[in-house]
């Protein structure tokens, strides 16, 4: 049960994308574990590319960084050429996986049905999904905002009801802030958050107040404290940036600050 008054954690979570090699992987985990092995008020997360799933559990195992998948198949065995099964995550040990990325939505015709398929896979093999949602530059132009990330919310809530958002994440990834060295202002994102915990809290307001939301797009070791210290967000989700140790280190610390603060 979730106790009044009992804070979230706050995570810093990244995302390697299609980046990384034995080499630079282990130069950069090891930095990371030595850099935020004194972080104890936020997680420390790393979603690699499923080739590196076994060295990320080699070296971060003992560490407190957690490793995840960036995709999860939603089904269990069977004749699906180049798909990873939730079992298989389960092996190298993972605890996260990203679900419904913009990058997965947009360049691999990921829909909201399919989407909401895997991160119930991910939950029933007890790996945390972290669901992605964000509307691009045309639709918050056109004042869409609420509709998108509210459709992208609802196809979960709808099909599961909102206890299945007890065991998860969700990342708010506005798509002209990713990759775009345009991120949203703490007061543009915390706007959005808080939408997004309003409406789940219409269907039940424990779960509103507990659910991890993190914000994605352009964060940076310069902006990472002042997006994480709004009310409603709880970390971040980072693409660029994870990849260079020293950033990722401050962005975990500055994680770890706003949550010792809260
Ligand atoms: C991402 O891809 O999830 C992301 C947030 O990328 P970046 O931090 O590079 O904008």
């Amino acid at each position: 049960m979730f106790e009044a008054g009992q804070k979230r954690r706050k995570f810093a979570v990244g995302n390697w994308k299609m980046n990384g090699s034995i080499a630079t992987n282990k130069a950069l985990l090891e930095k990371l574990a030595a850099g935020v092995k004194d972080f104890h008020d936020a997680d420390c997360v790393v979603c690699v590319p499923y080739p590196y799933l076994c060295q990320a559990q080699q070296l971060l195992q003992g560490s407190n960084i957690a490793w995840g998948a960036q995709n999860i198949c939603s089904t269990k065995n069977g004749a699906l050429t180049g798909a990873v099964a939730p079992h298989m995550l389960v092996d190298y040990g993972c605890r996260h996986v990203l679900i419904g990325h913009s990058e997965r939505r947009s360049q691999f015709h990921e829909t909201d049905d399919t989407a909401a398929a895997r991160f119930l896979a991910a939950q029933e093999a007890g790996i945390t999904p972290i669901f992605c949602m964000g509307e691009s530059a045309d639709e918050r132009d056109s004042d869409w905002t609420e509709y998108i990330v509210g459709r992208q919310l609802d196809s979960l809530i709808r099909r599961f009801g909102p206890y299945v958002l007890k065991n998860a994440i969700l990342a708010y990834e506005p798509l002209w802030a990713v990759g775009s060295d345009q991120p949203a202002t703490p007061e543009q994102a915390q706007e959005v958050h808080a939408f997004i915990r309003k409406r789940i809290a219409r269907c039940d307001a424990e779960v509103a107040a507990r659910v991890p939301i993190l914000y994605g797009g352009s964060v940076t070791a310069a902006n990472a404290l002042g997006l994480f210290s709004m009310p409603d967000i709880d970390g971040g989700l980072i693409g660029r940036a994870s990849l260079k140790a020293e950033e990722f280190i401050a962005i975990t610390r500055a994680a770890n600050q706003a949550a010792a603060r809260n």
